[in-house]
This record gives structure tokens, sequence and C-alpha cells, in this order.
């Protein structure tokens, strides 16, 4: 793996001179003075590349444990929700689409409905998705053409806060929709209470993540081409958020993060928990309200021809 790193600026508004604002051991998160966006400066360029995500994430993905959790019933319900509010059928690309668990659950429940296709850096949790039968593009999403092939949605869960050039990416997403199509985004929410309450002491403040969004910067990253319908709070996980504040702020391993998904998918999972969702549900619905949700995922529209 190549040990050479790429100098950044804002990746939202092109802007220099950060001033630090998170840091641990193993990474040092600076923000935009002028849009507020949280990045890392310095990145390796094998994160840049997605060489680091073929070569030493893939097993990762492919865990007993993570496998269950992404393919879990209710893994993506939120995600769900909002896609289905604005895209009922038609072709939809997943960017960053790991095992394949919300391509398969959105075949699973609304089947013959979407044209599903996957594309991921990860060679080995790509196959995985290929066994579920789902097409998959492996490689870079931004070698494919829009000459060739278009589509009525395109997903991005979780995958802009690892990108070197997030822009880059959500330029290229307008290019491949139809007119009128939609663009998701959800990403980690910089301004979440999770990190008012812990800072660098929150355990998704790692090395993989390279930018900390709000929906603020989300609406500027939008850029000419794609137009914001709809920015929403989603998820609030309070196991987390009381792990880490009891915790040391010291990096988690990925065996204590595995601890904690697999404790968090059986509660999901649980008949008897319903009540338990209910108050949760109320309470993320809460915080949603103040902008405080864990993430923050955006709806975007290419303007129509
Ligand atoms: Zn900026």
């Amino acid at each position: 793996m190549t040990a050479h790193f790429i100098e950044r600026k804002c990746p939202v508004c092109g802007a220099g001179n950060p001033a630090p604002w998170l840091s641990k051991s193993d990474v040092t998160v600076h923000r935009c003075p002028e849009c507020c966006t949280g990045y890392v400066k310095s990145v390796p360029a094998s994160f840049a590349s997605g060489e680091f995500y073929d070569e030493s994430q893939g097993a990762f993905y492919l865990l007993p444990d993570k496998l269950a959790g992404d393919h879990s019933p209710r893994r993506f319900d939120r995600e769900l929700r909002l896609f289905r509010k604005y895209v009922k059928a038609g072709s939809v690309l997943d960017v960053g689409c790991s095992s394949g668990g919300f391509l398969a659950r959105l075949g699973e429940r609304y089947p013959g409905q979407y044209q599903v296709t996957g594309t991921d850096v990860s060679s080995g949790p790509l196959e995985h998705a290929k066994q579920l039968g789902i097409e998959v593009v492996q490689g870079d999403f931004l070698s494919l053409s829009p000459e060739q092939r278009r589509f009525d949605a395109i997903t991005f869960w979780a995958v802009l806060e690892h990108l070197a050039d997030p822009r880059l990416f959500l330029d290229h997403a307008a290019r491949l929709l139809v007119p009128g199509g939609y663009c998701f985004v959800l990403v980690p929410n910089a301004r979440s209470l999770a990190i008012r309450v812990l800072g660098h002491r929150y355990r998704y403040v790692l090395a993989e993540h390279l930018n900390y969004f709000s929906g603020d910067t989300l609406r500027k990253l939008a850029g000419d081409q794609l137009r914001v319908v709809d920015i929403v709070g989603t998820h609030f996980n309070p196991a987390v958020l009381l792990k880490d504040f009891r915790g040391t702020g010291r990096p988690v391993t990925r065996e204590e993060r595995m601890t904690l998904y697999r404790k968090t998918t059986r509660l999901k999972e649980a008949k008897w928990s319903g009540p338990l969702h209910l108050a949760h549900r109320s309470l993320e619905a809460a915080l949603g309200l103040f902008g405080l949700t864990d993430n923050v995922a955006a709806v975007f529209q290419t303007r129509q021809k």
C-alpha cells in the first residue's frame, strides 16, 4: 500500500486555512472557516484511490456479524422509507453498495419494481452482492459513462464521508441520472448530539472518515446540477453515545464496534422490543427537529430538461 498523502482544501467550498477541530491519536479533523465543513487535510493516497477499501477492508464487510447486521430485515428501514417517498420504480445504482444490503432489501420488499445495480471498490463484498442476484460493477464509479447508461436514482448511503473529493462524485451522479432523477446521500451529522457531547471521543470520528458534513454543507455541496429536494435528520443510537461517554476516547477496535453492532441488531429484531422502538422513534424525531440526529440525509434531483 502506498504511503503518499494528498493535501486537501475544503471539499465543499474550496477555501484553505482551516482551524483544528477534533483530534485523537490517529486522526485530526480541521474545520473550514468559510462553510464550517469538517475535514481531514492530509489524506493517505490509498484512501483516495479506494485501494485501502479493497485490500484491507473487504474482509471486514464479510465477517458473519457484519453481514448479519447489514442484511438484517430492519437495517435499511430509514433509507428505504426516504427512498420510497420519491422513487416508486425504475433503475437504481447504489454507489458503495458493499455486500448489497440496501439493494437486496429493496428487491425483497418491492419485487419487480426496481432494476438494481451496485458498485463498490471492494471486490469481496461485491462478490457477495452478486451471489444474491444483484447486478454489480466493480471499480471506479467515475469511469461509468452516461452515454452507455443512465439511472432513475443513485444512492450514496454512508459513502461521501469516505471520499477525498465528494463533489466530483455528486457531479458525476448528476450526469448519470435521467432528467428529474433523484440522488440520495446519507452521512454522519457533524452537528449531532453525539459530536456535541463527545467531541473527539465519538467513535465515528475515525481515520476513514475524511469529511464531516451537516445539512447546511450538504446543501452547498449540491452544486449547480442538482437541486435540493429534502434534508432530513435520521438515526440515533443511544448505546453508542453512552458507551463512548464512559470510554476514554481511544480508538474503538473493530471487534468492539462489531459487538455493539451485533447487540443493536438483535435488539432491533427482538419481538418484545416494540414499545422501545416507539420511544426510540419519538426521540429520534425530536432530535431531528433540532438537527441533532446521528446522521443527516439529503435528497437531490437533477434539473428537468
Ligand atoms: Zn468550506
